[in-house]
């Protein structure tokens, strides 16, 4: 939608300080007072307000919004509202505990953009917290949780005094973690100043904070208790007001979405057609919030990586940790505790037999480095006649040369290539289902053509237990069993690709241990970070290592991203959290939701199967749907779900509250049945 079409929207600022009485209120006004006087249609909104019973707010002297009501004297237009106010003065956790209320992050939020919506006619809206940015909302959140919800600019308050700069610095950098964009700072003079010593630290502060600032335009306001005082202060915030008049004004015409496809791709679009597409500006836990403000519930974890949501605080500290100490070092002759430690970490998780661990940036360069594996061992055992791979039709393992060569060759995307894809060898896909008694009759494929063709074969490959997405199928822990025997008998590798189903998707750690079997190398990617940066691992036997290493040679890979401290950091912090077991309760609980609630899709004409196993459910249509207008039905009901060709999926992230389970299967349910798609 072109920018002219959309509505006005204010700009909105957020005004927060560095503690309490800090000359936030007098900076406030004193803004508002200065927009007004350029003409801005303006108002002012205290957040919280405490000390000031619900309903007297504005009409006391005691209460921010009576200075701003002074300041705005004489406009047409009201320039000053409060949202909440207690009677106690104190902090607003408390304050609207002691009135039996509790106020919550979400809701003030979603509050505040309604406020703004109902106030498009206004120029700049201008929001002032309470406190300083740590003093809590509730229990468990602060100002700090609600400024990014909200995404406005942010402008900080410091009464000019002793310990200004220590205050103003740490608050600065408690900001910038919350991703807050800082659009200037304001160092009030609370008082008349006392005598020539204090004189010089109030100017040293301001110089020391421009030195140290450089970029951040910094206003000063000096004491003043006259009259008019908002008035005469508002001169002192000319440069401030240019600011916000020049970032009011939208610099490009056009909206995010059309910068977008006027310059990007995206996976598998096309340049020409557009499909629908959404902005996000940030995200938490299971929600994603939208540029426009809205909120989806996320039935994707980010295809499969995003399991403990977004934002994990535990995460994020462990990304800022490391960023602080070492963001990245090439791996070619250097090492680090992470990658170490990593490595011996997801060993301790796996079968003993896989010992060796070479940490790639993305599943499909893990998968490439396995297929290497696969025929440098088989080279060094003079086996140089083994160059092919045997997989199973309806398998996915990424998008690069190798990893496309052993994708499904008619079903994926990939057939385009197919010319100029290594010739590969394929099977029919597993046919017995995870959910019934194993069938042996499912192996002869493999027994026959590892019978005819075994010498050619270096490696099978295939996903344990559920091929992600070439299908969503799942099929029987006992096919590995019976598969893994043929490939010792055939002196072939057996090659997993755990990069979908690994930590906990299936209900089980790894796919792999539904079936006992360990193979000679395994693929992980996607979850291992915990969906925050881009890790992948392959790991393999000795026996597999031995072989590539034998007469001298040297295993040939070696990306410059390899072993990214910044993604070891982040992986040891995913595997904090699942190791403390609750990940089995959270999977277990969604797959019992997911079951119930998305059985009555079986009873749509147009559905032919629904599928449940851990936090994966599927619901497969009889023919392909209309991934866009289920896209929209979705969106427009509040949920992020992105299916393919005839196939409805989730994979929420494990910290989902069961009720949005439900939320996100009945969605399904409607739209299927909305969008008439399908027969
Ligand atoms: C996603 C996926 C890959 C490819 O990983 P990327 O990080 O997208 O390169 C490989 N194998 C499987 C099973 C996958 O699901």
């Amino acid at each position: 939608m072109p920018w002219a079409e959309q509505k006005h929207i204010p700009f909105c600022l957020v005004l927060t300080g560095t503690g309490t009485d800090v000359g936030k209120t007098v900076t406030t006004a004193a803004l508002l007072a200065s927009l007004l006087d350029h003409q801005d249609k303006a108002m002012a909104v205290k957040i919280v307000q405490t000390g000031i019973a619900e309903g007297s707010a504005g009409k006391t002297a005691a209460s921010d919004s009576y200075h701003y009501r002074m300041a705005g004297a004489g406009a047409a237009f009201p320039t000053a509202q409060t949202l909440h106010s207690y009677p106690l003065a104190a902090s607003p956790h408390l304050a609207a505990r002691l009135v039996g209320q509790k106020l919550s992050c979400q809701e003030l939020a979603s509050e505040i953009r309604t406020f703004v919506s109902a106030h498009s006619d206004y120029d700049v809206l201008l929001f002032e917290t309470a406190g300083g940015l740590h003093v809590p909302l509730n229990e468990h959140e602060d100002w700090l949780t609600l400024l990014p919800l909200l995404g406005f600019p942010v402008l900080l308050c410091a009464a000019n005094c002793l310990g200004s700069i220590n205050h103003t610095l740490l608050s600065l950098d408690a900001l910038e973690r919350s991703a807050c964009k800082v659009l200037g700072l304001v160092l009030n003079q609370t008082h008349l100043c006392q005598d020539e010593n204090e004189r010089s630290i109030l100017s040293d502060n301001i110089a020391s904070l421009r030195q140290r600032l450089p970029h951040l335009p910094l206003s000063t306001l000096p004491y003043c208790d006259c009259e008019q005082r908002f008035q005469k202060l508002s001169q002192a915030l000319i440069p401030l007001r240019e600011l916000i008049v020049r970032s009011k004004t939208p610099k490009q015409a056009t909206s995010l979405i059309e910068r977008d496809r006027a310059s990007l791709w995206h996976p598998y679009s096309s340049a020409e057609a557009s499909a629908p597409l959404s902005a996000v500006r940030t995200a938490y836990a299971n929600r994603l919030i939208l540029e426009d403000g809205r909120e989806l519930i996320d039935g994707m974890s980010s295809w499969w990586c995003a399991v403990h949501g977004y934002r994990h605080p535990h995460l994020e500290r462990a990304i800022s940790r490391q960023l602080a100490q070492l963001p990245h070092v090439m791996f070619g002759g250097l090492t680090h505790a992470g990658a170490i430690g990593l490595a011996e970490r997801l060993k301790s998780h796996l079968p003993k037999q896989l010992n060796r661990v070479f940490l790639a940036d993305s599943g499909s360069v893990a998968v490439e480095v396995a297929l290497k594996m696969a025929l440098q061992y088989q080279y060094g055992l003079g086996e140089k006649q083994r160059r092919r791979f045997l997989a199973p039709l309806g398998g996915y393992h990424g998008d690069t040369m190798g990893a496309m060569s052993v994708c499904d060759p008619v079903n994926g995307m990939h057939q385009l290539f197919s010319d100029c894809l290594a010739k590969q060898i394929f099977m029919p896909r597993p046919t017995c289902r995870f959910d019934q008694p194993f069938d042996p009759q499912s192996l002869e494929p493999a027994k026959s053509l590892l019978a005819q063709r075994g010498e050619e074969i270096a490696a099978v490959i295939l996903e344990p237990i559920v091929q992600g997405a070439g299908g969503m199928w799942f099929y029987h822990p006992d096919y590995l069993k019976g598969l893994a025997e043929l490939c010792q008998q055939a002196g072939t590798l057996l090659i997993f690709d755990e990069i979908a189903t690994g930590f906990g998707h299936t209900g089980k750690f790894m796919a792999l241990e539904w079936a006992g079997v360990t193979p000679d190398i395994l693929c992980l990617g996607k979850a291992l970070t915990g969906g925050s940066m881009t890790l992948a691992a392959t790991l393999c036997t000795d026996t597999v290592a031995q072989g590539i290493c034998a007469h001298g040679q040297v295993f040939m890979h070696g990306p410059t991203f390899m072993a990214n401290p910044l993604a070891c950091a982040c992986a040891h912090a995913s595997l904090d959290l699942l190791e403390t077991g609750a990940w089995q309760k959270q999977v277990h609980d969604i797959e019992q939701v997911m079951r119930s609630e998305l059985a009555v899709c079986a009873t749509l004409p147009s559905v032919a199967d629904v599928r449940v196993l851990g936090d994966i459910g599927v619901v497969q249509t009889k023919s392909p749907v209309d991934c866009s207008a289920l896209s929209r039905y979705c969106i427009a009901n509040g949920v992020w779900i992105r299916p393919f060709n005839n196939l409805v999926y989730l994979m929420p992230p494990y910290i989902s509250p069961l009720e949005d389970i439900a939320t996100l299967c009945r969605t399904i349910f409607q739209a299927l049945l909305t969008t008439g798609t399908g027969i």
